[in-house]
């Protein structure tokens, strides 16, 4: 079967993102999404926490590397931060997960570094990334370069942009079968950019919550 899946969701597990678990769920529905992936940064506790039988849980981690982010999807156990990148897969690999280059082209988003090459995908297609099209068409390129599966994800850190892009994958509704048809590539990327109105909403939001 065909899964809608959003493979960068950050919940307020992670430090800058408002998101509650139960929001991840309630708007995951909302945008006809099969499931999403927790990724808050470097930790899974969120991830671990969220238990929902209405959609799908992938557990995962955005570790911050010494040479960029890395997202390690189906990981359950906690991934040091700060280590190499080369380092960093291994361990991911060792829990059991798949290491997924983020945002590669996003030069002000902490980017993988583009001299490793042993990833298991790259994720082409980074809606908070701007501009949404021309960092997609780079990524793209990265990604073919290194002949990896190209996978879509929203990098929300704000509800409704859950799902403004995701992956597309050919699999049972099971996590080891979608981590599969990611290593064989039976996955795309679709979707859009976060909407400016949307932005600028969670910029509002932001703003009044310091205050
Ligand atoms: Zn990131
Ligand atoms: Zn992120």
């Amino acid at each position: 079967m065909r899964l809608k899946i959003d493979f960068h969701v950050h919940t307020c597990y992670s430090q800058d993102s408002s998101i509650s678990l139960k929001q991840v769920v309630s708007f995951a529905k909302k945008r006809g999404l099969d499931g999403v992936a927790v990724t808050d940064h470097n930790t899974v506790k969120g991830a671990l926490k969220l238990k929902t039988k209405e959609i799908l849980i992938v557990p995962g981690i955005e570790v911050s590397t010494l040479e960029g982010h890395l997202l390690g999807i189906n990981v359950t156990t906690p991934i040091p931060a700060k280590l190499s990148m080369e380092e960093t897969i291994h361990k991911i690999h060792d829990a059991g997960g798949i290491a997924v280059a983020p945002h590669p082209s996003a030069f002000y988003k902490s980017p993988p570094s583009r001299s490793v090459s042993c990833y298991d995908a790259v994720e082409v297609m980074n809606a908070s990334s701007v501009p949404f099209s021309v960092l997609t068409y780079f990524s793209r390129r990265f990604a073919e370069r290194l002949g990896l599966p190209q996978t879509g994800g929203s990098d929300s850190h704000y509800a409704p942009e859950i799902g403004s892009a995701y992956t597309v994958v050919e699999s049972d509704a099971d996590v080891d079968e979608i981590v599969s048809a990611i290593r064989k590539g039976a996955v795309f990327a679709a979707g859009r950019g976060i909407p400016w109105k949307t932005r600028l909403e969670r910029t509002i939001l932001g703003l009044k919550r310091r205050l």
